[in-house]
Parts: structure tokens; sequence; C-alpha cells
């Protein structure tokens, strides 16, 4: 159990009555103190399902449960290990009726909510709503409902803006549906108003553990308080120099505050980094060391000093993309590490994946782009999504609105239009309205046989897929269902191009052999043998659909090159890395003319390094940073500067080098000493 942990990370593992905090650089094993950690619980006699493990994302959430289950073997499932929103949907799936949300309550996806607030705010302009969406977010996020936005709101824009998030608040209430911020925001809310609930959950938390808790914003927080209670048994590790979520509402005063709101917290701090040569640490050091810190520290290695970390200036994007794929290639002639899942292109914003994925087609070396446009975003899996949100939750008027429109089947804008007015009046939902007996007053006889119709199907359908358990019947199903509302048919109806229709018909097959794989029962894992795994009906699985951006739990053996966002990246590691793209104006990103030389910048500036920081970072044996000299600029080219960030990283300095064998030595000594001063306390104590 104590293999492969250092001193103090075994500390961390060992401390399992209170608080604990592991504030430590990157690399350094905070992941791996969690997934040991989890072990060590159960060791220790807690029920695994009484361990939480919230991780930043559900990729990371099932990479956790793969090593946990090495670890300790089938008792890892029980192990509660999603992510925060994840854990929301959980609490308010069990207990959200004390708040008035029935079980099969939705969640909306941004484009559902951009839809939404253009109603609500009677506009048609996209992109005034999301600008809606956006404040409205940060409101939710800070803990604000729309009154108390209204009340403090500053001027005519903001009190618009509150108004509108009110009539949004109604909306969501009547069409029994959550959005992303209300997964956090409304278990708070359960937790802090109903005393029965928050105990019923105090007592089942035996243990939280939190990673990237340099990420969390201050209801999350909230949440971790309310959930952990009195007896403050968790676990949170972090790194201030990785916050990168600042502009989503992270705060840094997360880390700040534990030990101010708990005193007994334990927090031990890991320098030692396992990931990295040294030639890439320095780097990286050097890069985060301008930016303010709650503690110092530096990270060493024992890798050895490594390959020197290249600089490459590039002509444009093509001649960047080019390099890249031939270092790529030279590497995998040369290194140990030879597979393509050992190398990752990395770059500030999605559209620069675009030259990489023409110069990787081009040399036919396979590649995969995450944190790019999700799956779950392509319009026919958003069709599929919200026909089987509407059987799930019948009230989910923006479902039914795309559901009984695609494909199509006789009712038209007029109808909708008529069956909305009818279904305000009576304040009911459309489909509840469908049924209504007055609802020939409101709408024309021919376009009431078609509603009938669409809600006899949904009816039916609902019944099916209620009583759909396991694997191969909810594939059935599915089949089923896409015939009986012609699925394909509709898609190849709608597109010129049979080639692109049969792409998106393939993408409806995956999507529906995905869904069906997670309804459990006998299925093949990764390595194609047949297991067993727990049994979940359709309508469960189908609810936490909105969570997942990407098919990830699929993508992880594919043995491809990664292509991702720096954002997208956090808390992995690749053998060869390549940061692309690192202009003045790409990262650090532009700086708007008003915030230019504010307080502002500054602090964007500083989030900008902690993100060029997590870039370095990701790199295990090699890294090449990579410049324009020319860059598109929409579609001109323009002349690109390298970025302050490249200078920063000081490659061309002589740096003094400290001996990391010494100051192991040191740290070893000192531990043991610890150790011992930790024995003999219990001794005395026996
Ligand atoms: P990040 O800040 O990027 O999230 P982290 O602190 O979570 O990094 P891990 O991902 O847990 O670091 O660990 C980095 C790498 O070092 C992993 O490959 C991990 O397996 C390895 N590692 C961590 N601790 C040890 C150890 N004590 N002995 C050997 N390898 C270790
Ligand atoms: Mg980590």
């Amino acid at each position: 159990m104590s293999a492969g942990l250092n001193l103090a990370q075994l500390e961390a593992v060992n401390h399992l009555g209170g608080p604990c905090l592991v504030l430590a650089g990157a690399g350094s094993g905070k992941t791996r103190v969690i997934t040991h950690k989890i072990a060590r619980l159960i060791q220790a006699g807690l029920a695994a399902d009484r361990i939480a493990a919230i991780t930043f994302t559900n990729k990371a959430a099932a990479e956790m449960r793969e090593r946990a289950g090495q670890l300790v073997g089938r008792d890892a499932k029980k192990v509660l290990i999603c992510t925060f929103h994840a854990l929301g949907v959980r609490l308010l799936r069990e207990d959200g009726e004390a708040l008035g949300l029935k079980k099969q309550f939705s969640i909306l996806d941004t484009d559902d909510i951009t839809s939404l607030l253009k109603d609500c705010g009677t506009t048609t302009d996209a992109a005034t709503a999301r600008q809606w969406q956006w404040a409205i977010s940060a409101w939710k996020s800070a803990g604000l409902n729309a009154a108390a936005a209204l009340a403090q709101a500053r001027d005519e824009s903001e009190r618009t803006t509150a108004l509108i998030m009110q009539r949004y608040e109604e909306r969501l209430v009547a069409y029994q549906a959550v959005d992303f911020d209300d997964l956090i925001a409304l278990p708070l809310k359960l937790l802090s108003e109903h005393a029965e609930v928050r105990e019923k959950w105090q007592k089942k938390m035996g243990h939280v553990l939190v990673d990237e808790y340099q990420d969390t914003n201050a209801t999350q927080y909230e949440l971790l308080k309310l959930l952990v209670g009195e007896r403050a048994r968790f676990t949170a590790v972090g790194d201030d120099d990785q916050s990168i979520y600042g502009w989503r509402g992270a705060t840094l005063d997360n880390l700040k505050r534990l030990p101010q709101d708990f005193p007994e917290l334990k927090v031990i701090k890991l320098e030692q980094n396992y990931r990295s040569t040294s030639a890439i640490l320095r780097a990286a050091n050097n890069v985060i060391g301008p930016n303010p810190k709650l503690y110092p520290k530096t990270l060493w290695s024992e890798l050895g000093e490594g390959e020197p970390v290249r600089v490459v200036d590039a002509d444009n994007e093509e001649h960047e993309a080019e390099r890249a794929v031939l270092r790529i290639q030279g590497l995998r002639a040369n290194s140990q590490h030879k597979e393509w899942r050992d190398f990752a292109v990395l770059y500030r914003a999605n559209h620069q994946a675009r030259s990489f994925e023409q110069a990787l087609r081009k040399a036919q070396i396979p590649y995969k782009v995450s944190g790019g446009q999700s799956f779950f975003d392509k319009a026919e899996i958003r069709d599929l999504c919200a026909w089987l949100r509407l059987i799930t939750n019948n009230d989910d008027d923006p479902a039914f609105l795309r559901a009984a429109t695609t494909p199509k089947r006789g009712i038209g804008h007029t109808t909708l239009q008529q069956l909305g007015a009818f279904a305000t009046q009576y304040k009911l939902s459309l489909f509840a309205a469908l049924f209504s007996h007055s609802l020939p007053s409101a709408v024309s006889g021919r376009a009431i046989a078609a509603l009938h119709e669409f809600g006899r199907q949904v009816n039916d359908l609902e019944y099916r897929a209620r009583h759909t358990v396991g694997h191969e019947a909810a594939r059935a199903f599915l089949t089923e269902w896409l015939k009986d509302i012609g699925y394909e048919q509709h898609l190849f109806d709608n597109e010129d191009n049979d080639k692109v229709a049969a792409a998106r018909w393939g993408n409806v097959q995956e999507f529906c052999d995905w869904v069906a794989g997670r309804c459990g029962g006998q299925i093949d894992d990764a390595a194609g043998t047949q297991v067993e795994s727990e049994r979940k009906s359709l309508l469960e699985v189908v609810q936490t659909i909105a969570l997942i951006s990407t098919l990830s739990e699929r993508e992880q053996d594919q043995n491809v090159v990664t292509l991702s966002t720096l954002h997208a990246s956090k808390g992995l590691e690749w053998p060869h890395v390549v940061l692309a793209g690192v202009n003045e104006g790409l990262l650090p990103f532009k700086i708007d003319d008003e915030e230019a030389g504010g307080e502002a910048q500054l602090v964007r500036i500083q989030e900008e390094r902690r993100l060029m920081y997590v870039g370095i970072t990701r790199a295990q044996r090699t890294l090449a940073v990579s410049w324009l000299k020319r860059r598109k600029k929409g579609r001109e080219s323009v002349p690109g500067a390298p970025s302050r960030f490249i200078a920063e990283m000081a490659l061309d300095k002589a740096t003094v080098k400290e001996d990391p064998r010494e100051k192991l030595k040191a740290l070893r000594a000192e531990f043991a000493k610890r150790a011992q001063d930790g024995a003999d306390a219990s001794k005395a104590q026996a």
C-alpha cells in the first residue's frame, strides 16, 4: 500500500481523522495521493460507498476509478468518484423533492439556455443572450439568485439582466429543469435549508477528497463545507500556480479560507516532481516565478537534466504544424516513447487545432482533438438527446419543441405558438397541454391530430424505456425507437450530400452504442473480456448525458496523438509535448483595450502565465515551444511576436543548478525524523 509514495505523500494518505490540504506544484503526485488515500480509507475499514472523490472532469473521474480499481479491486466501483456537478445530480435526484424538484428533472445545455434567454429577454440576438447567460452564471456561482442580483444591481443594464434572470428562473421551475450552475447552487440550498437531508449526507460522507481544489468556486466550497460538516473529514489537493478557471468564477480565496475555517487543518507540501526532467522543470519554475504566491515552492526532479527545451519559430500556422509533425516523426524514430499516445500538441484556443489536424492527416498520423467541439454538440446528437430528455421529463418544454419538430411530423410553427399560448394561460407544460380537453379552442383540428399522435408516441416510448434495463435491451430499444420516429430517413432527406448524411447516421449509431453501454449488464471491457457491470435503466442513464462533454471513456485507450487546449490538458501528462502558438496575443491571449494597463490586465496576465505553466508541466521528457512569425487574424496575415513567456522561461541563462540528490537526502532525513517523532508520540499516547 505504501509502495510508490514518498514520505510527505504517505503523511497525507495516513491523515484520516481530520481535514487535510496538500498544496503542491505540478506533477508532484497530488492526484496519486487521492487514489492511494481511497485505498487507505477502505483498508482502514471505511465502507467504499461512504467515500467521495471529486475530480475536475468526467474523464479524470474515469481515470481515477481505473487507478483506484487497480489498488483495491471491486470495491473501487462503490466509491463515488465524480465531478462536483455529477455529485449535485446525485444529491438532487435523491433529495431534490424537498425543493419541489421531481426526480426526472432535466439538465439544460448551453444552447437550450441561449434560446431560452432570447425568449425571456425578447431578443433574437444570440450574442446578447449569451452575455446575459454569462452574467447570470457569474451571479449564480457567487451564490446570488435573481432577487439578490436585483437588489445589488448597480446600473440599468444589471437591473435588466436581473429581471431577465427572474423570468429565466421561473421558466426553469416550470420545466422542471436546471442549468449547470444549479447543479451546485440547488444542492447547496438543499443542504443549508433542510437539516434532515444535511444530516443524512453528513452521516453518509465518511471522507470527501477533492482534486484540483484551486479551481473550485465559492459555491462549490460552501457545498463541500456542508457535506463534510463539523467532523471535517476531507482531503483537498491543489496548486495555486495552476488556477486557470478564474474567468469562470474559481477563486483562490478558497485556498486561503481553508486554514481559517478549519483551524485543525493539516497542510502538507510536496516538492519532488516525478513527471518531468530538470530542464523542463526549470523552465516551468522560471515562468511562474514572477507570479504572486500563496506560498513559495520550487519543484525539483530526480529524472536528470534531459533534453533542452526547444524554441521553434515558424513562418506561419501551416509551417508550425509541419514542423510539429516532423518533430513527432523524428522523436518517434529515436526515442523510447514510440506510441502515438506519447505525443501531445497543446494550444490556447480551439481554432488553433485546425492546421495541426490538416498536417497530421496529410502525414497519416492518427489523432484526437480533446476539449474542442463536443460530440454532444452535433445537431443529430442534440436531436436525440431532446427526445430522450422529453421521455424522461415531460415538463421539459425546450426538449418538447425540438422533438416535436424533428423529424417533421406536421406540427408547424403556428401550431406550436398556439399551443404555447394555451399552455401559458393554463400554467401547463406543453406536453400536459396536449391532453387538455379545452385545447381545441386554441388549436385547429388537423394540428391537434398531429399533436396527439406525437404525445402518444412519447408516452409509448416512456413506458418502454422505463422497463428497459441493461445493455442489450437498451440497444434494441434505441434501434426500434429510431425506426419508429424515422430518424435515418430524416437525416438523408435533410442533407444534400449522402456521405455527410451517412456520417451523421454513423454518429447516431455510435451514440446509441455508448448510451446502451452505460446501461450495464454483460459488456466487453477494454481488454475485450465479458464482465458484468451494474445494470441501470435507460431513463437513469439519459439524465446524466448532459454532463458529459465527450465520449471520453471510450477515448482513453486510443493510440493517437492528442491535440488539446491548455485548459483541457490539466492534470494530464505526455512524454513529448509541443506547446504551439506561443505568441503575444495568443498566449497571453489578447487583452481588451479597456483592460490595458490596469489591475484587471495584471490579473489576466497572471492567469495566462499559470496557463503557460500548466502547459510546460504536462511534458515528461521533451518540450518544444513554438511561435509564429506571421499569424492569421481573421482573414489577414499579421506579423507575430514571441510571447513574453518564452523569454520568461530563461532558457539561455545558465541557472545555478541545485543538486537534487542533496536536496533529497536532506528531505529524507527530515521526514525520517518526523516519522520517528510521530511514532514516539503515538507510543507515548498508548
Ligand atoms: P498535476 O499538478 O499536473 O495535477 P499531480 O501533482 O496530480 O500533477 P500526479 O499526476 O499525481 O501529480 O503525478 C505525476 C506523475 O508522477 C504520475 O505519473 C505519477 O504516477 C508519478 N508519481 C507521483 N508520485 C510518485 C511517487 N512517489 N513515486 C513514483 N512516481 C510518482
Ligand atoms: Mg493532478
